[in-house]
């Protein structure tokens, strides 16, 4: 008999369909009442799909007491808690590496609009302001910067080797140094007071929740700015409105919020702020990748008791 596995969402269909040609699958997102599906089958379930956005909705995993292994679309596990699944010998597994690539591209795509003001540049040329009033307003160079990335993991390094050749000098911050060039700081407020641009590249969770704060965000100034492609909670949000409003620095890119899908609409009232829905992983390309890791991982644990890439 095939093993029984819970998808809590459609990861992306042609991989949902190939889960449900080799797996007796259930799907939680379509299901009527939840609470008859968990007492009547609740116990078969011995694999479960969920991905970094869902993560886990509160107690199901206690709901599901033959539970062996998550697997999770995603790279971030700060929404899942890894310690009662340690705890409860559940394995976990995400999808790291294969959205490097075009979460580094986002990182620095949202660096160059941010500085350069594309979204106002392109305003100005679509509005017909151009063509009224002359140029649009100078904006300001990447080339000559001082880049400090908060977290230089995966993505923080891709993030890194993309802008060298912009002529940006290369700073971070993390728990310890790595073996890299770039000028590592053990203190965030002293990264912020080097750096002319954040880029905040570390994990969430509670470990991170609200380091980039109201003395960060002073000690990067007011030519500073910040891009965000990590997660909405490392960020001070509040403080971070307030820097914008009161000028305490330049502008911001953002790719994740507090608050997904609700982001604070305050920041759609600053042109000095590019916003992007917590798209950095989203072309068809990574997220095709990152949904066969997940099958990947799911038949490396129904065939060898493995996982491809484990998180606990
Ligand atoms: P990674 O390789 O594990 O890198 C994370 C880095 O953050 C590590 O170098 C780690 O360095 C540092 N770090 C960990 N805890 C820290 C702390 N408490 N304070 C400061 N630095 C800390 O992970 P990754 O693949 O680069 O992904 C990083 C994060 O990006 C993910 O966790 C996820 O939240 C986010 N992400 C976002 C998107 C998106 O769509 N926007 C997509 C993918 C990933 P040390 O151990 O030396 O501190």
């Amino acid at each position: 008999m095939s093993r029984s596995v819970l998808a809590l969402l459609d990861v992306r269909p042609a991989y949902t369909e190939m889960l449900a040609q080799k797996y007796d699958l259930h799907r939680w997102d379509l299901l009527d009442d939840k609470k008859a599906f968990l007492n009547q089958t609740g116990k078969d379930i011995t694999a479960l799909v969920t991905s970094a956005g869902f993560g886990l909705p509160d107690g199901l995993i206690d709901d599901l007491p033959n539970l062996e292994v998550i697997t999770s679309f995603g790279v971030g596990y700060d929404s899942i808690d890894i310690e009662a699944c340690r705890a409860q010998g559940i394995r976990v597994s995400n999808t790291p590496d294969v959205l490097t690539d075009d979460v580094a591209d986002t990182g620095i795509m949202l660096m160059h609009a941010t500085l350069r003001r594309i979204v106002v540049g392109d305003h100005w040329a679509r509005s017909g302001q151009w063509a009224q009033k002359g140029a649009m307003a100078l904006t300001r160079s990447v080339r000559g910067k001082k880049l400090g990335i908060v977290g230089l993991g995966r993505i923080g390094q891709g993030i890194a080797s993309r802008a060298e050749p912009s002529g940006v000098e290369i700073g971070y911050f993390g728990r310890s140094p790595k073996q890299v060039d770039y000028r590592y700081f053990d203190d965030l407020v002293a990264l912020a007071q080097w750096a002319d641009i954040l880029m905040v590249a570390c994990p969430g969770g509670d470990a991170t929740k609200g380091i980039v704060n109201a003395p960060v965000l002073s000690a990067l100034g007011k030519d500073g700015y910040v891009v965000n492609i990590a997660r909405g909670s490392v960020i001070d949000e509040p403080a971070l409105i307030d820097a914008l409003r009161n000028g305490v620095i330049a502008g911001a890119g953002l790719d994740v919020f507090y608050n997904e899908p609700n982001m604070d609409r305050a920041f759609a009232d600053f042109d000095t702020v590019v916003l992007y829905p917590h798209s950095a992983s989203g072309t068809v390309e990574t997220r095709d990748a990152m949904a066969q890791l997940v099958v990947d991982n799911l038949d490396a644990w129904d065939q060898r008791g493995e996982l491809v890439t484990p998180v606990v």
